[in-house]
């Protein structure tokens, strides 16, 4: 019978490893573009940051809290992003495969759905696609230091691309003369360049391109009218208020204390 060949063949189950992620932890997926260089190109976009693109990226990573369960703040800059599950999360038994792939593809199926409210005439010219990895966070301070890693590196990436991009756009070099003026440099050396040479103050600059985007619940109420028929009563128009939240888009400093002090409902004790 079909019954008897199924559970001959139901061993290989046993053969699936288990990858469920420790109690307590938080959960962070990151996400990053594959070959987001070429991509890029490709698509045109415009050098150091393609506004268009890092909207596209938000929207997708917003379409990623409201349809997945229990993810608390994300974080993006350039072609990626970094989800945080709630550390007390139960979803899928905490399968570390089932979250993972399940925010790639939610993000990646998204970031093709919204393309054109973004790039508009610009076709997509293939499919593009990010990988995925889990990393365990068992502290509060580790989950911190995590964050503001990926924030520091925005910081670096950006100051590095912004200099970079002025000397040829506006300096006139070529990008192999502009890798070469740079070899070498600090932060305030590149902060001078950029001050001395094209009057430019970088802590002037878009905080979207300085501090990349997080990601964030804010509660609200929201009062809808509807009709409400009591027993011998009149069908009558009530008012009625409920607490909803949506995903709220900042783009300042989460490295000191001053954001964690202002958004204390995020870490769990
Ligand atoms: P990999 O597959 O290893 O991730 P990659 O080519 O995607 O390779 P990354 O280190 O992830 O390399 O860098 C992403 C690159 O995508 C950046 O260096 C930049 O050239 C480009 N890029 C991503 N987002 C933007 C943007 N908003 N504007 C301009 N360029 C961008
Ligand atoms: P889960 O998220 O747990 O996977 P699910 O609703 O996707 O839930 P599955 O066990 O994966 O549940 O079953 C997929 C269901 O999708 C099928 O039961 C069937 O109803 C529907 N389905 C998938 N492919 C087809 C198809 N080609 N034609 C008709 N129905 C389909
Ligand atoms: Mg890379
Ligand atoms: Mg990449
Ligand atoms: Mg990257
Ligand atoms: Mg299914």
């Amino acid at each position: 019978s079909p019954n008897m060949a199924k559970s001959k063949f139901e061993y290989v189950r046993s053969f699936e490893t288990d990858d469920t992620c420790l109690r307590n932890c938080y959960i962070v997926v990151r996400l990053d573009g594959r070959n987001f260089h070429k991509f890029s190109e490709q698509h045109g976009f415009t050098k150091p940051n393609d506004n268009r693109a890092l909207g596209l990226m938000t929207r997708s990573a917003q379409s990623v809290m409201e349809e997945l369960e229990d993810i608390i703040i994300a974080y993006g800059q350039s072609d990626e992003f970094s989800f945080v599950f709630k550390r007390t999360s139960n979803w899928f038994k905490r399968r570390a495969s089932k979250l993972m792939t399940h925010v790639a593809s939610q993000f990646s199926s998204s970031y093709v759905f919204y393309w054109k409210e973004y790039f508009e005439e610009q076709p997509l010219l293939y499919p593009p696609s990010f990988d995925g990895r889990v990393v365990l966070y068992p502290t509060n301070r580790n989950l911190r230091d995590y964050l503001s890693w990926r924030q520091a590196d925005c910081h670096i990436n950006n100051l590095y691309n912004t200099v970079f991009w002025t000397l040829v756009q506006k300096g006139g070099l070529t990008t192999a003369q502009a890798e070469d003026r740079l070899k070498g440099t600090l932060a305030a050396d590149k902060n001078e360049i950029l001050f001395s040479e094209f009057d430019i103050n970088y802590n002037n600059e878009s905080a979207l391109h300085r501090k990349g985007t997080i990601l964030l619940w804010k509660k609200h109420e929201e009062t809808v009218i509807r009709r409400m028929k009591q027993p011998n009563a009149e069908e009558k128009e009530v008012p009625v208020t409920r607490s909803k939240r949506r995903v709220e888009n900042l783009y300042c400093d989460i490295i000191g204390e001053q954001f964690w002090e202002e958004h204390p409902d995020i870490l769990e004790e």
